[in-house]
């Protein structure tokens, strides 16, 4: 059975890790966001993808939340002893991987061609897809300005309140090849437990994706970043506060309305009327360990239909 899930990096990536436990790895395509990728010290950094194949591949730091575990940072000292740009904190395990996809693609290899590589040198068995090759980036517009993603959210520190969100690049851009096939031969579209805003609408904003899932021959599920309304790390509860009006599970239906037919959200959040066409679906969906994501990633399926 094909699943065909759309990710940001750590939410999806922790439901992910959930949904490989209950489905054969090789039956599953990600079509991850690249939206908050950005050049550090020359490197392409990933976030999301990265997010997803370290934690896919049993590399993640699951206390920090971040990034890879058994991790130290003498590159990024020395980058800060010469008064380089340090304020991005990248460890010399991941600063190794960034070394190589860089290199592939300052020699001409695409996105997704770089990123199938890196994770059949690390071991993943499920196919990951950026949702493009091409340059889309968030921008983040505040009352303090507008930011690009990783300044907003990292060197700021997310505390700007956001008014408005933009994907430079998404109407040039266009699917990374074997999206628009996985969504088209899913027998399962599910979008993960990521920021609507700054990680699923980003890939929903590549011309072709959002018009493949609107008309869609099968179910498609989404699980909200929301316990009893609030983020479980991040800005995703602040955002759907002034973007959407507030955050129960309407709110953040509400982000996917047209391409989605049921929302999985948790006991903790009253069951309000969700807009038309969405079923309410509800569970425990906070992810404290890799048991409770895989009965979260099983009751997902079970609401579209597809039962594990
Ligand atoms: P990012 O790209 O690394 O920010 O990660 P995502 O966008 O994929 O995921 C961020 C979202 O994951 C946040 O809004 C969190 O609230 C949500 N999240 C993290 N852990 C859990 C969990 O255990 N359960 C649920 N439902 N959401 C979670
Ligand atoms: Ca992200």
């Amino acid at each position: 059975m094909n699943v065909t899930v759309l990710s940001g990096g750590v939410g999806g990536a922790r439901f992910l890790r959930g949904l490989l436990g209950v489905v054969d790895a090789a039956d599953v395509t990600i079509v991850g966001n690249v939206a908050d990728d950005l050049q550090v010290l020359g490197l392409h950094v990933s976030p999301d993808l990265d997010s997803i194949l370290y934690t896919l591949t049993g590399r993640s730091d699951d206390e920090r939340g971040w990034g890879r575990a058994d991790e130290s940072w003498r590159a990024l000292e020395t980058v800060g002893e010469l008064g380089g740009d340090d304020w991005f904190r990248l460890g010399d395990r991941d600063l190794g991987l960034h070394l190589v996809r860089t290199e592939l693609l300052r020699a001409g290899v695409p996105l997704h061609e770089a990123t199938l590589r890196l994770a059949r040198a690390l071991g993943l068995d499920a196919r990951l897809l950026p949702a493009t090759d091409d340059p889309v980036r968030t921008f983040l517009e505040t009352p303090a300005g507008t930011f690009p993603f990783q300044t907003w959210f990292v060197a700021r520190g997310h505390r700007d309140e956001v008014d408005a969100v933009h994907y430079a690049g998404a109407p040039d851009a266009a699917p990374a090849p074997g999206v628009l096939e996985a969504i088209a031969a899913a027998a399962v579209i599910l979008v993960a437990p990521s920021n609507p805003y700054v990680s699923i609408q980003p890939i929903l904003a590549v011309p072709g994706i959002r018009d493949a899932l609107e008309h869609r021959a099968v179910p498609c599920v989404a699980v909200s970043p929301l316990v009893g309304g609030r983020a479980v790390k991040g800005p995703a509860d602040r955002m759907l506060r002034r973007l959407a009006g507030g955050t129960t599970p309407a709110h953040v239906a509400s982000c996917y309305e047209g391409i989605v037919d049921a929302l999985v959200f948790d006991r903790a959040d009253a069951s309000a009327e969700l807009p038309r066409g969405v079923r309410p679906v509800v569970t425990e969906t906070l992810m404290t360990d890799v048991g409770a994501a895989r009965r979260l990633a099983a009751a997902t399926l079970d609401a579209a239909g597809a039962p594990a």
